[in-house]
């Protein structure tokens, strides 16, 4: 099932064309990765895919299609969204398994975290004075709410916190401090991991997550990955520079963004030989 079509799609940040016709297809259970040398639009695309304001789409499309198991309340998201099933293409037809499709692009970015799709970051905000124990409850209520479910009490929000911390090696006295206030690149990112971890998105794109990481930090936040999002109804899209996080988190399709489109696409070799060779000689 096609859980994300991206068609063509042109986006401008301060009237500067960024993305220029990037298509990219992710099926339900894939791990995807996307490199690409600085400036090519990485990480414009997972802003615009997240809705962040001054990120402008000129043209193409955005499909998602959470699958039905995913639980959602539909009625409560698509109130905004047009229903795309009936321009599906037969491929996406042909995987249905009845979950809603969602034109993306016509949600806000709350309604976006509600239908599934988590952003992570390349530089995480620090938030003073609220501790990350409110802010993940906050976070994870206003989801349940947009999907008409009532909010979690605290206790089992706490149960749920311990679980998700434990994951990522993150002690309790952490949650309990302001949010990434002080925190190492690498206690932010597995931060961000819990945070993930408590939302339980249907589909994660992590920018750069691997960024700031030493070799210890790398693993903990790939085993993090893989334990909540290596599912048959999930999917991820990993935004990296380098191999290593790869060895990690094992894509099954590797894809060069330069320029503002997707130039080349291929296995896990793909990424051992962009490292190898860099992305002039293999794009070449
Ligand atoms: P990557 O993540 O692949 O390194 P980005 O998506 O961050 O690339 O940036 C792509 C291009 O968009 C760069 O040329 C960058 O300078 C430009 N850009 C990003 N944000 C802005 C902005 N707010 N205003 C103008 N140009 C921007
Ligand atoms: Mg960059
Ligand atoms: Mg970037």
């Amino acid at each position: 099932m096609n859980m994300l079509k991206i068609e063509n799609l042109h986006a401008t940040v301060a009237d500067k064309p960024i993305l220029k016709g990037l298509s990219l297809t992710i099926d339900a259970g894939e791990i995807h990765a996307i490199m690409g040398p600085n400036g090519a639009g990485k990480s414009t695309l997972s802003y615009v895919l997240g809705g962040r304001p001054g990120y402008e789409v000129t043209e193409g499309s955005v499909t998602f299609t959470p699958s039905r198991h995913a639980g959602l309340d539909p009625a409560s998201i698509r109130s905004s969204a047009r229903d795309v099933r009936a321009e599906w293409t037969p491929d996406q037809v042909r995987g249905d398994d009845g979950g809603e499709a969602i034109d993306l692009l016509a949600l806000d970015p709350h309604e976006r975290a509600a239908a599934g799709l988590f952003l992570g970051f390349q530089y995480p905000v620090e938030i003073p004075g609220v501790s990350n124990v409110q802010f993940l409850r906050e976070s994870l209520n206003a989801q349940r709410k947009a999907r008409g479910q009532e909010p979690l009490s605290g206790g089992d929000f706490l149960k749920l916190a311990r679980e998700k911390a434990g994951l990522l090696g993150l002690d309790m006295d952490m949650l309990k401090r302001p949010v990434n206030v002080g925190f190492s690149g690498g206690e932010k990112k597995r931060n961000e991991m819990v945070q993930m971890g408590i939302l339980d998105p249907t589909l994660a794109i992590l920018d750069e997550t691997d960024s700031g990481l030493d070799i210890d930090a790398l693993r903990i936040v790939g085993e993090g990955i893989n334990a909540i999002m290596r599912k048959p109804d999930k999917a991820v899209l990993l935004i990296t520079h380098y191999q290593r996080l790869l060895d990690y988190v094992q894509p099954d399709f590797v894809h060069v963004l330069a320029a503002g489109r997707i130039v080349k696409s291929g296995g896990p070799e793909l990424a051992r030989e962009l490292e190898e060779h860099g992305y002039a000689e293999v794009v070449a």
